[in-house]
């Protein structure tokens, strides 16, 4: 028979959202009764806003006509492209610089195609589980040792060095996985902290992949949204960014990657030529349905609906953390973002995931599943309809 990948062999047992899915169906299956509230995955909740619906539902009329009939759209509409460089990075970016994709996850895993096997990662830990897992599935990092993996070095980003990590760890010519506002601290990076960032990247031969998927939660102005917004990023830094949470397409599956033309490789060839010649070999485009949607939302109605419903899962996070803080519990993230990250000194996090869904039936992520440095964390998830956010408080206040 054919041989299994041994990359497969290498991935950590269980992806942490299926485990967490397994031990709420334990949950519910012993007690019936309980009605369960997940403050856990990021999966969005409420609708998609009506203007922004209306671009979808033109976008699938259209294709019922022959005027409005398109097929395959390679790297994605050009007019898409141009908005989201006029509106996102001030017009900086070429069209050909921008790549429309199914979504941020699916291009995080895709861009590994570029370095191959052996590249040296380095994540900021406790980070989102793609990057880790994603290296592994490409080879980028082999065998498990201990509590990582080997060829992957973690970036402990804890209350201690204000969820900014030891630059000085970051190894030369390593591929750098960077994520703010960060799933799952909530944690936002400074400018003068990506300044950093980007500094080390240019002076060490690094490439960052900077997630912003994000970004559309900021409401502080003077934190930046984009890695652009910093000097030389357009040297070292590959910018993936969604439309699931702002716009609420989770299921739709709209995003989109920044690869500036600057950015090259140590011979001197040109990463953005590479990505175009792999988006274009496996990747056939995101639905025009969903680009139609993607149009309308970054219309002035859509920008607006995307303020509203971001404000509304802000509104949800204010709640969750007040929650938190009059149970005396230290948390940051909530306020730029739309998780809240709760420390529960010297706790183990798989074991206060159980107190707080057997005691108040409130499922959360335990930060463990991020990363070592997650270990006697909490991510709390502001994605909920706002009765059921209320009632997971209200039930909070019982848990000590
Ligand atoms: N990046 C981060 C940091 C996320 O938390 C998520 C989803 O939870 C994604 C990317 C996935 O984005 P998309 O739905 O566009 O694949």
């Amino acid at each position: 028979m054919i041989n299994r990948n041994p990359c497969i062999t290498n991935l950590k047992a269980g992806y942490l959202f299926p485990e967490v899915a397994k031990r709420r169906r334990e949950f519910a299956a012993v007690h019936p009764d309980v009605k369960i509230i997940s403050l856990g995955i990021g999966n969005t909740t409420e609708p998609v806003l009506p203007y922004i619906n209306t671009g979808l539902v033109e976008g699938a009329r259209r294709l019922g006509t022959v005027e409005g009939y398109s097929g395959y759209q390679d790297e994605g509409l050009a007019a898409l492209r141009e908005k989201i460089s006029s509106i996102f990075y001030n017009g900086r970016f070429t069209i050909d610089e921008i790549f429309i994709s199914d979504g941020a996850k699916c291009d995080i895993g895709r861009l590994q195609m570029l370095f191959g096997a052996g590249t040296k990662i380095a994540v900021q830990d406790p980070s989102y589980p793609v990057y880790v897992d994603g290296s592994v599935l490409a080879g980028a990092a082999g065998g498990w040792e201990g509590s990582g993996y080997a060829g992957i070095t973690y970036l402990p980003c804890t209350p201690e060095n204000d969820y900014f990590p030891n630059i000085e760890l970051i190894p030369q010519n390593s591929l750098v996985y960077f994520c703010s506002p960060n799933n799952p601290t909530g944690a936002v990076s400074t400018r003068t902290q990506l300044a950093v960032l980007i500094k080390a990247a240019v002076d060490k031969g690094c490439l960052i992949v900077f997630d912003a998927a994000y970004s559309e939660f900021i409401r502080n102005s003077s934190l930046p949204k984009t890695i652009y917004e910093i000097d030389m990023a357009d040297r070292c830094a590959i910018e993936v960014n969604s439309f699931s949470k702002p716009a609420g397409f989770t299921g739709v599956r709209l995003g989109w990657s920044v690869v500036p033309k600057a950015l090259k490789y140590a011979g001197g060839e040109s990463i953005n030529a590479d990505w175009s010649r792999i988006a274009g070999t496996i990747f056939n485009g995101a639905s025009n349905i969903a680009q139609a949607g993607g149009l309308a939302a970054l219309d002035d109605e859509g920008l607006k609906e995307i303020r509203r419903l971001t404000d509304f899962y802000l509104g949800n996070a204010k709640l969750i953390r007040a929650a938190l803080l009059k149970l005396g519990i230290n948390c940051i993230g909530g306020d730029n973002s739309p998780y809240i990250w709760a420390q529960f000194p010297g706790r183990d996090s798989w074991e206060v995931f159980s107190q707080i869904l057997e005691k108040c039936y409130v499922v959360t992520t335990p930060g463990a599943g991020f990363g070592p440095a997650g270990q006697g964390f909490i991510r709390f998830s502001a994605f909920g309809h706002r009765e059921d956010v209320e009632e997971a408080c209200k039930r909070l206040s019982t848990l000590f």
